[in-house]
């Protein structure tokens, strides 16, 4: 299995050099996470929360799921809310979702995927909501709007949470964010 002996070895030497560089860096962090960022982001492998803003391990609070939905009866998504928010008191909630997503591509047609069909269902929601926007609109154009205006309701979700809304009522200092990434050059937009 040389694929996974792979990742071991290269974690001996990420956890080697990291030492190198910061003898502290393990102790510290062994002791708590004091993270100010949770993502929420898709799981495609092409969009790693850490690595496209250059950040480290503690530095940002992450829950990736297919089309980075946030939907309220999703207790998954909603305990790593709460968590950041009300236990770490992250100061930032960033819904980063990227274009040429699966997720909404598969959202766009009507072939069954099995399970995940349930999920997609709520895109499908979506396109259905805005379907005076998007029907003038085809192929990538079309997709590429419903990826943003996905963000957007998530983002939306976000915000009408009770654990915001009710972070946000006691005077915690916490902004939600919607961004978008770009896979072809690796920027992300701030769609607010
Ligand atoms: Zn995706």
């Amino acid at each position: 299995m040389p694929e996974i002996k792979r990742l071991l070895d290269n974690n001996i030497k990420w956890a080697d050099e990291t030492m190198a560089r910061d003898p502290e860096f393990f102790d510290t962090l062994s002791q708590q996470q004091s993270p100010i960022y949770l993502w929420i982001g898709c799981s495609d492998s092409r969009v790693p929360a850490n690595q496209i803003v250059d950040l480290l391990p503690g530095d940002i609070f992450v829950h990736r799921n297919v089309a980075n939905l946030v939907v309220h009866t999703d207790f998954n998504c909603l305990s790593v809310l709460q968590y950041a928010v009300d236990v770490l008191k992250v100061k930032h909630v960033i819904v980063c979702g990227h274009y040429g997503c699966g997720g909404i591509d598969a959202a766009l047609t009507n072939e069954p995927l099995g399970l995940i069909d349930n999920w997609l269902g709520h895109i499908k929601d979506i396109a259905a909501f805005h379907d005076d926007e998007l029907g003038g609109l085809v192929g990538e154009a079309k997709a590429a709007r419903l990826c943003e205006l996905n963000v957007l309701t998530q983002a939306d979700n976000v915000s009408k949470s009770s654990i915001v809304k009710d972070a946000l009522a006691r005077g915690q200092d916490l902004k939600v964010h919607s961004w978008i990434y770009s896979l072809r050059n690796g920027k992300i937009k701030d769609l607010a």
